[in-house]
């Protein structure tokens, strides 16, 4: 008799490709040899179903390390999880996943920026992988199913046909599971894309001032090695920015308005700056252009054009209507040599503005 296919070696085909996207082939997460991490991952599909846990490579990760038996505080902490609430809730397992898996420091931000990129190329391929595999089931139980009705519609021994109307019920009861799965599958699929909006926010977060919403100093270094590397035989320049007696400014007016004329300084710069250039808030009342495609003599027009700009911009106080006091900035400017860091042009610009702060301040001073 004909063997139909049961949902269980189903799942393992499933699983072959959650194997094949999170874990990858050749190059293994765990660096586990492929016998022990098929053993592991047998053993963790029956746990994830026994606690109706969503197949999401959160969920793989932790569960593989959890019978891998790796980290006896991930698995206590796993047995806390289920014995206080019958399964791991998402938070918790989130929770545990950063602490005990993904074995990345949260200090180290580019670890966690890399871990994230990594995290959601894999979230990419599974989705798809997750469409497939339910496209591929569909096709085989509709076949299987025609198939036994056009042989039942001919005239059969009896006990033949007994056993293909046996085999039609195993078709239908495994067309039922196949929906049932393919509505467990859209769920985890959208689990997987909320994870993904997740991670993809984090990394924003990570790379931006939250005062400003400029780009932050972690980003400054990576922006500027990818700069040069596009762009390696073209000009860069560096503006850097310190607003003048900032202190005073805060100390007359208070830290909050402080912060609201930073802010005002954010848009200021998104406005202000040629599109192609980009702007950070290195720290305080500190600021950096980042200029692809343009050398010196540009970069001292732009930063003169924000200088003078600035100083001209009357601010006054939100609640009262009454005139702040005019403000202004000191800038340095800086074009890239070859050979060059960061911290060289770095240098040499913060020696231009500080130049400029030394003769009077709001004025632009190019590097010698
Ligand atoms: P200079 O013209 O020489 O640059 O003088 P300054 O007063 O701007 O420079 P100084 O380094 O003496 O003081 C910087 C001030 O910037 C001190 C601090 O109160 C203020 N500051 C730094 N970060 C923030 C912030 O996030 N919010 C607010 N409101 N103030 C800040
Ligand atoms: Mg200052
Ligand atoms: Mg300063």
């Amino acid at each position: 008799m004909l063997k139909v296919k049961t949902p269980v070696a189903k799942g393992r085909c499933l699983l072959a490709r959650y194997r094949l996207f999170f874990w990858g082939e050749e190059d293994m997460k765990f660096s586990d040899d492929s016998a022990n991490a098929a053993s592991y991952l047998r053993q963790a599909l029956p746990l994830m179903m026994k606690y109706k846990l969503p197949p999401t490579p959160l969920n793989y990760a932790l569960w593989y390390t959890y019978v891998s038996k790796k980290n006896a505080l991930l698995n206590k902490a796993l047995d806390d999880a289920i014995e206080r609430h019958g399964t791991c809730p998402v938070e918790v397992s989130e929770e545990l996943f950063m602490e005990y898996v993904s074995d990345v420091d949260e200090t180290k931000e580019q670890d966690m920026l890399a871990f994230q990129t990594e995290m959601s190329d894999v979230v990419d391929g599974l989705s798809s992988s997750l469409v497939k595999t339910s496209e591929d089931s569909d096709v085989c139980v509709k076949a299987l199913q025609l198939g036994v009705e056009s042989v039942l519609s001919k005239n059969l021994d009896p006990k033949l046909k007994d056993d293909l109307h046996s085999m039609q019920d195993n078709a239908d009861a495994l067309s039922d599971s196949n929906e049932m799965f393919k509505a467990s599958m859209l769920s985890a699929q959208e689990e997987i894309g909320a994870l993904k909006a997740k991670l993809e926010e984090s990394r924003e977060l990570a790379i931006k001032d939250a005062l400003t919403g400029l780009y932050n100093r972690r980003h400054f270094d990576s922006s500027y090695d990818d700069m040069t590397t596009l762009n390696h035989d073209g000009d860069v320049s560096l503006i850097m920015m310190d607003v003048d007696n900032f202190k005073s400014f805060n100390d007359t007016y208070g830290h909050v308005m402080g912060d609201q004329i930073l802010k005002f300084i954010g848009r200021f710069l998104k406005r202000e700056c040629d599109k192609n250039v980009v702007p950070f808030r290195l720290g305080g009342e500190e600021f950096a252009m980042l200029c692809p495609t343009t050398n010196l003599q540009a970069a001292h027009n732009m930063a003169e054009l924000l200088r003078s700009k600035l100083a001209k911009t009357q601010l006054k106080h939100q609640k009262t209507g009454v005139d702040l006091p005019r403000l202004t900035a000191s800038f340095g400017v800086a074009q890239k040599r070859a050979d060059d860091v960061l911290t060289d042009i770095v240098e040499r610009a913060d020696e231009a503005m500080y130049k400029a702060k030394g003769s009077g301040r709001n004025q632009v001073i190019i590097e010698h």
